[in-house]
């Protein structure tokens, strides 16, 4: 089953790991939180999921696990 990605834009502390590693996935947003590139599901505005590509899925379960404030995170879709 595919999985999905968020941030929750609340907690991030804009420490540039995610869309350092993953520019596929994450980029910076004009304050330097994180963001996903792409809203494949938008539930409202603070909840925004993409849909993590089948080759990044590793990748970014990594990442979220070092993300220092807990912001990325992955649910099966
Ligand atoms: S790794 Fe976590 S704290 Fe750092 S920019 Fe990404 S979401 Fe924010």
């Amino acid at each position: 089953m595919a999985k999905k990605v968020r941030i929750e834009y609340d907690t991030c502390t804009a420490c540039e790991l995610c869309y350092d590693r993953i520019p596929e996935v994450f980029k910076s947003k004009d304050d330097g939180i994180a963001d996903v590139v792409k809203y494949d599901i938008e539930e409202d505005e603070n909840t925004k999921w993409m849909i993590i590509p089948e080759d990044l899925e590793g990748d970014v379960e990594e990442v979220a696990e070092e993300c220092p404030s807990g912001s990325i995170i992955v649910e099966e879709e």
